[in-house]
């Protein structure tokens, strides 16, 4: 067969869940990916365990220069609605934490459960398929493989972004956009862990394994969740979230301490613990390893009493406003997605089709659409699949 009403590239999250659709509308689907095994980033996601969607989806979670964007489709396919696809196929399921959704199990689940609903849907899958070519003739979308030419009146670009190239990510998306003459906002690694210069990275070294609630700001945007010292920098949580908002060579703060007003707490020890060492201090308010480092990077020793309120008040802004410089960050390796892409001015917030092109669609991680990590990514690729799937 080379002719399909719809050719999909790109088996991941999105590619598979507009396969779905299209498919339940009766239209001949083909979804055509380059990778050996369908569904690896779903497999990896959420420490195996898939944070599948979160029940606080908004657009106030998403980044995109189009910021409105993704109402549409947001509110066209909901996190209830993909809730509901895995409670019918009986996957237990668990709110982890800040309405984060995660399979009991395993990612696998998630995995299998669209593989049958596109077998249910009749639609055709083809893996390790090297695309070749893609193109308009006779006002009909074509993709090439395997020296041959498939034809069909929907092209769906599903390929993702640029994060972990060992499973799969390549630009192929953007590079088809481009050939469209479409244009494309510079991507970026985001929920990326950050990096340092190697007086920090030293500090992280000996801290590796540490973790501290911690509210890590950059300009207006502020994170208050885990922060993970590590023997390359700083992770966890708030560092992945800040990440898709710092810019190189800008500074970043961090609040060690969020719940704690340090000054007040150290000027409380020294009139009632004149003679507390300041580590053992600082120790009843942070772990006690970074207590010590911080009083050995700030040069402070003795018994509280013996410190002036200034030297008390430049401890405590190191833990309450400490300011660092991040060097860049450990790029696509790691990150978990890709700030900008495909342009989203160019394509209908309704349908997900371009404007330019009839029947040409972009879906998923390749726009300009980047989630906040807590299940906001999967749920974009879900919301977009969906609404392709229906127009497609
Ligand atoms: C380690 C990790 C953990 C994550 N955990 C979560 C999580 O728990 N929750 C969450 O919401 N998000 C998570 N994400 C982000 C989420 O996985 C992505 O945002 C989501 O998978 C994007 O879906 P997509 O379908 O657009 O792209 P992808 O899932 O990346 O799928 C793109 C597909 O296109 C194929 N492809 C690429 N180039 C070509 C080509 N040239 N020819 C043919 N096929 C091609 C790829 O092989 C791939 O199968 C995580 C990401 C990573 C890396």
């Amino acid at each position: 067969m080379t002719q399909y009403d719809v050719i999909i590239l790109g088996a991941g999250a999105a590619g598979l869940m507009s396969a779905i659709e299209a498919g339940k509308r009766g239209r001949s689907v083909l979804v055509i990916d380059h990778a050996k095994k369908i569904g690896e980033k779903i497999r990896i996601s959420g420490g195996g365990r898939c944070n599948f969607t979160n029940i606080h989806t908004h657009a106030n979670k998403f980044i995109s220069k189009n910021p409105n964007f993704v109402k549409s489709a947001l509110s066209q396919y909901t996190a209830d609605d993909f809730v509901d696809l895995v409670k019918k196929h009986k996957i237990a399921f668990h709110e982890k934490k800040l309405g984060q959704l995660f399979c009991d199990d395993s990612a696998q689940q998630i995995i299998d459960m669209l593989l049958l609903e596109c077998e249910k849907a009749k639609v055709t899958i083809l893996k390790d398929t090297k695309i070749t070519n893609v193109g308009m003739q006779e006002k009909q979308y074509f993709v090439e493989y395997n020296l041959k030419k498939y034809f069909c009146h929907s092209l769906i670009v599903a390929t993702g972004g640029l994060s972990i190239p060992k499973i799969g990510a390549s630009k192929f998306g953007y590079d088809l956009a481009e050939q469209f003459g479409m244009n494309i906002i510079e991507p970026l690694p985001a929920l990326v862990p950050l990096t340092f210069t190697e007086k920090l990275l030293n500090m992280c070294k000996e801290l590796s394994g540490l973790s501290v609630e911690a509210a890590v700001s950059f300009k207006k945007t502020l994170f208050e969740e885990g922060m993970l010292f590590t023997h390359r920098g700083l992770s966890g949580p708030s560092i992945l979230q800040i990440s898709s908002y710092w810019i190189l060579g800008e500074k970043i703060k961090i609040n060690l301490a969020p719940k704690a007003n340090i000054f007040s707490l150290l000027q409380n020890a020294k009139a009632n613990y004149p003679t507390q060492d300041i580590q053992s201090s600082v120790s009843e308010i942070l772990p006690k390893r970074l207590a010590q480092m911080i009083c050995k990077e700030q040069g402070v020793s003795g018994h509280i009493c013996e410190l002036s309120n200034k030297v008390l008040q430049q401890l405590s802004d190191s833990i309450n406003a400490w300011t660092v410089n991040p060097t860049g960050s450990e790029g696509y390796r790691t990150a978990e997605v890709t700030l900008g892409g495909v342009d989203t001015n160019e394509i209908s917030s309704k349908t997900m089709m371009s404007l330019k092109y009839p029947g040409l669609f972009f879906i998923g991680e390749v726009m300009d659409v980047t989630g906040h990590l807590g299940g906001y990514n999967f749920q974009w690729a879900w919301s977009s699949g969906y609404v392709a799937g229906q127009y497609a």
